[in-house]
């Protein structure tokens, strides 16, 4: 009988988190002063992340160790299996073998307790009182209530407006873990009021959310910032997946031909095929793929340019696929995946063909997702369901070929706190939508000079 899962044991954990940075195949441009127009200096940031964070953005070095009391917390649900997706090659007919991580067996859901939890622990060591931060569907906001729950730290979460209402267990799942979740634009900031002065109906967005919590950290002497996605130490956080999945396809006597993940900001993506980018530079074939939607292509129709993080402007410049910092998405259901720019390495990465991007519309993700769900049995998160169905495509194509692929992919979550958007879908009122062009040159033309 061949095995479905493939599984480590704790203390397989991985004891050091892989940085891609002295692997990259071209120089990772600086983030700059939006002021000056000058690389910013790394201490100017000390006003909201921890020295220890802020080190592991601008590291070089090719590992960085996993303190022990963040181990210590890991543990409570990794390392996470490596799923064979027997019972899907056999739905689809496929000779290609597919594999995926689960990440959606953290408490939170998915992937995103592997970060919260070292911020949490880093912002507690350097005597931080209380984190702020942005969620969108509210799968950051649950994990960094989680991680400060148990470092004993206060969490406030500016949670997209669309989000809040579409999604309210999400917030009580937050209050669960003790942590405060208010919908965003507020009145609670002064990014927050002025948004609302000029449009009282916003729907909110990941960039002004991230103003209000940039804000309530800079404001507030016992508050640091904390995010989610993008930024290189979340980055390198995210990587125990790739690297617990190398051991994995070791046990199963594997190795991928295609590494598959969805993309918002690029962690969870970067996470999985991160520790595979050395192997692909000395010759191994692989190709590694990022998904997007089509409601929000930021690197299948963005610049690759400097850009603000936030809406107004009040983080350092970063060089990255973008769509401009203006932009406001559709209420489409993949929240996660709706940020205007993506992670500078995953950015540079796909500029440099290292990776590749695709989008795909919204239906075809769900019809993909309903499949997996009737296949393997897991329900997907929306964002999930991206990659999902960039995998079934590739599988097909297998099939078509008649080629014995190995096919390998991140379930970056559950859609536990997604049966209004797979009701919707199942009953038929959800529809497709791509950004239009001019909407795209609009946010794109605002971009500031650097
Ligand atoms: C947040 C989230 C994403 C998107 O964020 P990345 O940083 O691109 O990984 C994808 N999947 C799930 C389940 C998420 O919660």
């Amino acid at each position: 009988m061949s095995d479905y899962k493939y599984l480590l044991l704790e203390r397989d954990l991985p004891k050091s988190w892989y940085n891609v940075i002295p692997d990259l195949p071209a120089p990772l441009a600086p983030p700059l002063n939006p002021a000056t127009g000058q690389p910013a200096d790394p201490a100017s940031l000390e006003a909201i992340f921890p020295h220890a964070l802020i080190e592991q953005e601008v590291s070089g070095a090719p590992s960085v160790p996993i303190p022990e009391p963040v181990l210590d917390v890991l543990r409570l649900w990794r390392p996470t299996p490596l799923h064979r997706a027997y019972r899907l090659e056999k739905a689809l007919g496929t000779p290609a073998k597919i594999f995926y991580k689960n990440e959606g067996v953290s408490p939170a859901g998915s992937h995103k307790p592997n970060t919260s939890v070292p911020q949490a622990y880093y912002n507690r060591q350097a005597g931080m009182k209380r984190l702020a931060t942005e969620t969108g569907a509210g799968q950051w906001g649950s994990a960094l209530a989680l991680a400060c729950q148990i470092f004993g730290m206060e969490c406030m979460v500016y949670m997209v407006k669309c989000s809040y209402f579409q999604k309210p267990h999400r917030r009580t799942m937050m209050e669960c873990w003790g942590a405060k979740c208010i919908p965003s634009p507020s009145d609670q900031t002064q990014a927050g009021r002025k948004v609302l002065a000029d449009d009282p109906e916003c729907p909110g967005s990941l960039g002004i959310a991230i103003s209000e919590a940039v804000e309530d950290a800079a404001t507030h002497k016992d508050t640091n910032y904390s995010l989610g996605s993008v930024l290189n130490h979340v980055l390198l956080h995210q990587t125990v997946i790739g690297q617990e999945a190398l051991a994995q396809l070791k046990l199963a006597d594997a190795f991928p031909d295609i590494v598959v993940g969805c993309c918002g900001g690029g962690s969870n993506f970067a996470g999985l095929a991160f520790p595979f980018v050395p192997l692909k530079a000395s010759g191994k074939k692989i190709r590694l793929i990022a998904v997007e939607p089509t409601a929000c292509p930021t690197m299948t129709k963005g610049l690759y340019a400097y850009d603000f993080g936030d809406k107004s402007g009040m983080t350092p410049l970063l060089k990255m696929d973008t769509l401009g910092h203006d932009f406001i998405p559709a209420g489409i259901h993949a929240g996660g995946l709706r940020y205007h720019g993506m992670a500078p390495l995953v950015s540079l990465l796909h500029r440099e063909g290292v990776i590749e991007a695709i989008s795909y519309p919204q239906l075809e993700c769900f019809e993909a997702a309903i499949t997996f769900a009737r296949a393997e049995g897991i329900i997907v998160a929306p964002e999930t369901s991206h990659a999902v169905a960039c995998v079934l495509d590739e599988a097909r194509k297998a099939k078509e070929e008649g080629k014995e692929k190995t096919i390998l992919f991140n379930l970056s979550g559950h859609g536990h706190f997604d049966m209004a958007a797979y009701e919707k879908y199942l009953a038929g009122e959800l529809t497709d939508y791509e950004y239009p062009q001019e909407k795209i040159k609009e946010a794109l033309a605002h971009l500031p000079k650097a």
